[in-house]
């Protein structure tokens, strides 16, 4: 198991020799300890990555495509392994993580396959007196920022696409699970990718390790994933070098039932959008909005489904739902079902946290939920599912737009035209419709309003990566 610091393709202790543990969720045991990256670690970093950078972005883009795909074929063969290391640091069910690390591979075959398709743009001026051409090239030195709820994927949602651009990255994975990422680079490295191009800065010291790289000028893109609050004070960072920035934030996913729904449809939706990653997703369905007419039937069902669900440590194979990543988790979780069952709402299953030793608590659907409750307006990142009821299509947008974050809605409806006007109607930069389930590497995935800016997946995730550049001419 690595637990170094990944830089210029060494692995080195971290120059003072800190470290800070990483703790299973399923046992609260230390996994291993890992070196906690310091400033000047955080100055080699940028050194080696920046001048291997410069190298890289001469390759040509079938050099790089190649070796992203030589990583696609080295970290498929290594699946296994990399889902039960997201399982040991993260908790999540060994399923949720066989899962998440399909995902993230599946990125590095898809920007093999997007790398040698650079498309630039050329015009004739509307006077007629130049030609104009645009051209993509690649940004530069790239820092990458990422999440405990998906150790691989959101790692290699971006790392793919920077490098398949002819950018070097320096990666400061999260705290709590740092592990997954060590692995991957070490793979990657396998696969023939150049030394500094991939580095890998585990730290303590998050906020200051940033903030340092986003304030030495040849660090050119920041790509964030995490936490609204956290993205409000990188962006503040990045304002003061002007750092290209693409920000993946919270969510507080709507799931709207209207009454012409297929109800057993919409509870196996209901089901993945609920509970993949045990509820520790940005696109979790965080508020149901049923129909009156169906609220019954669907609040029923629903809670019938959740009760069944197997919980335990994450790597027994019969287990669907694991540990949460952390006490701090448990206690965020417990407070926003507390506050809405003072405030009056009913459980149907679950309610309380499970006292064990591990961070574990119940799948739980909350009825009768008060439209002042906490639990619709923040991040439950947790099992819990509070339903609310409606009675037109009106106050139902309503209510799902009324939020600050803007990343995806789901809606479940048998009419196909009502479906696609009210998916116009909601803000939300991704729509689930009559589906539990978005993400694709091939899609453009993000948010709206405070929860993002830009996209990552499809083409324009390599744009992230890219500027263009404008050369005027005459021929
Ligand atoms: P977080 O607390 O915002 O942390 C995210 C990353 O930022 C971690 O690597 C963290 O390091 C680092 N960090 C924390 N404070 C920092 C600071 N002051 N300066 C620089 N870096 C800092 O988020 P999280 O709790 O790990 O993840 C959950 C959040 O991520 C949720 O809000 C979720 O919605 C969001 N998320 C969004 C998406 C999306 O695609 N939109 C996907 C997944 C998750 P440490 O671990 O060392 O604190
Ligand atoms: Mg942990």
């Amino acid at each position: 198991m690595k637990t170094s610091l990944y830089i210029g393709g060494q692995w080195k202790d971290a120059s003072d020799g800190s470290s800070f543990p990483v703790i299973d969720p399923s046992n609260e045991q230390i996994l291993a300890e890992v070196a906690s990256a310091t400033s000047v670690d955080v100055n080699e970093a940028i050194d080696v990555a920046y001048k291997a950078g410069k190298e890289w972005a001469k390759t040509s883009p079938r050099e790089r495509a190649d070796i992203l795909m030589r990583s696609w074929e080295l970290l498929n063969q290594r699946k296994q392994e990399i889902a039960e290391y997201i399982v040991k640091e993260n908790g999540k069910a060994l399923p949720d993580a066989l899962s998440e690390a399909g995902y993230a591979i599946e990125f590095y075959r898809w920007y093999a396959e997007e790398t040698v398709r650079n498309y630039g743009e050329i015009l004739n001026s509307p006077s007629g007196d130049k030609k104009i051409m645009a051209i993509r090239q690649p940004i530069g030195l790239s820092v990458l920022v990422t999440p405990w709820n998906y150790p691989a994927a959101m790692a290699t949602r971006k790392i793919a696409p920077a490098i398949g651009a002819g950018c070097s990255v320096i990666l400061k994975p999260a705290s709590d699970t740092p592990l997954t990422a060590l692995l991957i680079a070490d793979i990657m490295e396998q696969a023939g990718v150049p030394a500094g191009v991939v580095n890998v800065l585990p730290s303590r010291s998050s906020g200051a390790v940033v903030s340092q790289m986003l304030h030495d000028s040849r660090v050119r893109k920041l790509s964030f994933t995490g936490s609204t609050e956290v993205g409000r004070i990188l962006l503040r960072e990045a304002s003061d070098c002007i750092v290209n920035c693409s920000m993946e934030l919270g969510g507080n996913a709507p799931f709207l039932v209207f009454d012409d729904a297929d109800i057993n449809d919409a509870v196996a939706g209901a089901m993945i959008a609920k509970m993949r990653n045990g509820g520790e997703a940005c696109t979790a369905a965080n508020r149901f909005y049923v129909h009156k007419k169906v609220a019954n039937e669907f609040s029923e069902k629903f809670a019938a489904a959740m009760q069944a669900l197997k919980v335990g440590p994450g790597l027994d194979p019969t287990v669907q739902l694991g540990p949460m990543v952390n006490a701090q988790a448990i206690a965020d979780i417990s407070r926003l079902v507390n506050d809405a069952k003072d405030k009056g709402a009913e459980p149907l299953c679950g309610g309380e946290p499970i006292d064990a030793v591990g961070f574990y608590y119940p799948p739980t659907v909350l009825a009768k939920v008060n439209k002042d409750c906490s639990i619709l307006k923040e991040e439950i990142f947790g099992p819990v599912a509070p339903i609310v009821t409606f009675e037109d299509d009106d106050e139902a947008i309503h209510a799902a737009n009324d939020t600050e974050y803007g990343l995806i809605s789901y809606l479940y409806t048998s009419n196909l035209s009502r479906g696609l006007k009210v998916s116009e109607k909601l803000d939300a930069g991704m729509i689930g419709l009559n589906r539990g389930m978005v993400s694709d590497p091939a899609a453009p995935f993000g948010g709206v309003k405070q929860s993002g800016l830009g996209r990552e997946g499809s083409h324009d995730g390599l744009h992230e990566y890219m500027e263009k550049k404008y050369i005027s001419l005459n021929w």
